[in-house]
């Protein structure tokens, strides 16, 4: 018998790629998505047409899970060996609220869940994942990130952020419940939301290169973090659930890189050489030189990027920095995509959808 999965928030980046896991590992497959229009980018409604809607084994539930007894009734019916709760994390960053947009907003606390998963019978059969909002990493300034500094957060310093984490670890050890929470860093894709500063810049310079924008505004240019392909940390959520014990887990590269930094490396993968000039708010980058073809259109001088304070975050945590080593040691968890290739991925798929508009 197949295993089932269900995973809350399937249409975002993250459940999109655990559910192609799953699905090749054998498992069932259902999935809760009642925002797929809202969340959905060109990638999400490609992985939504071509992959959900063929696959056999998968299945999208739309029910409204915010009613107690719906989620119950949906727990009763599937018996779910694990629950991946990928719905709470949400990004509310300025960009987000501007354009109205929550990402992943299902929001299924992880009260809400293990209270269900108890009330079912199903507290010694069913696995639960919960996905901690990489936010809470925020709450702690010049430490590094490890799980024991997780468990040390005060609560009352933010109820809201670690409520969700808490809960876990509390009937983990209450009632003997496989429950695990995964703090993820940051962790991008092709399938990334727009309203994160790496598809930002992948899609933007993409989008210069051919002609459709002309110039990327962008926040902070000296915001450091640690930045790793979404595919590899999905691996990494499964890995949790599959453990002979239930414990949390950072799961990051362990290495920063600056948001100037990731601009270079994909102005580079699009043939533009760049340089910075400026301070602050004042800070350009300027096209030093043209190397491949695809940036042909362009020329040396022009300003490509530019530094918009709209886009400033004046009290965030710029460096956060990880450490993954207790998921090095105990799920043998090596990122397997580098900055650059995950980089290279990114341009160039916003590279053939950019020619892709340009020809339209
Ligand atoms: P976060 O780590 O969840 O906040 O992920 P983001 O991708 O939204 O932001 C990563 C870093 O990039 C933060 O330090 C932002 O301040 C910085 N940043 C600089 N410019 C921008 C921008 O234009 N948009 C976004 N989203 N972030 C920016």
């Amino acid at each position: 018998m197949s295993k089932v999965a269900l995973i809350i928030s399937m249409a975002g980046q993250d459940g999109s790629y655990l559910s192609e896991l799953l699905l090749k590992k054998g498992y069932t497959v259902h999935g809760i998505n009642r925002h797929i229009p809202l969340v959905a980018n060109g990638q999400e409604e490609f992985f939504y047409n071509e992959f959900c809607i063929k696959s056999p084994n998968l299945h999208i539930h739309d029910e409204n899970l915010s009613d107690a007894s719906s989620l119950n009734d949906l727990l009763a019916m599937l018996r779910p060996d694990e629950i991946y709760n990928l719905g709470r994390v949400s990004h509310a960053n300025a960009e987000c609220i501007r354009s109205h947009h929550s990402l992943a907003a299902d929001g299924i606390s992880a009260l809400r869940m293990l209270d269900a998963i108890r009330s079912q019978g199903l507290e010694h059969k069913t696995r639960y994942y919960h996905a901690s909002p990489s936010k809470l990493c925020s709450l702690v300034n010049g430490m590094t990130i490890s799980e024991m500094v997780m468990s040390n957060l005060c609560p009352l310093e933010n109820v809201a952020l670690v409520s969700d984490f808490w809960t876990v670890v509390n009937y983990r050890n209450t009632f003997g419940m496989y429950a695990c929470n995964g703090i993820l860093f940051n962790h991008e894709s092709p399938r990334r939301s727009e309203h994160f500063v790496t598809r930002k810049i992948s899609m933007g310079l993409a989008n210069i290169t051919q002609g459709l924008e002309q110039c990327l505004l962008l926040g902070n240019l000296n915001a450091q973090r640690d930045w790793g392909h979404a595919r590899d940390y999905v691996k990494m959520q499964w890995s949790m659930l599959q453990q002979h014990k239930p414990e949390d887990y950072v799961i990051a590269t362990g290495v920063q890189y600056t948001v100037r930094q990731f601009v270079t490396f994909a102005a580079l993968e699009l043939g533009i050489k760049l340089r910075f000039v400026g301070k602050g708010v004042d800070e350009k980058g300027v096209i030093a030189a043209i190397i491949s073809p695809i940036a042909a259109a362009l020329k040396v001088g022009d300003v490509v990027v530019a530094v918009d304070p709209r886009y400033m975050r004046p009290t965030e945590k710029c460096k956060v920095p990880a450490n993954p080593t207790k998921a090095r040691n105990k799920l043998g968890w090596v990122p397997e995509t580098s900055l650059q290739d995950l980089v290279i991925e990114m341009v160039q798929a916003d590279l053939a959808s950019a020619k892709e508009l340009a020809r339209q």
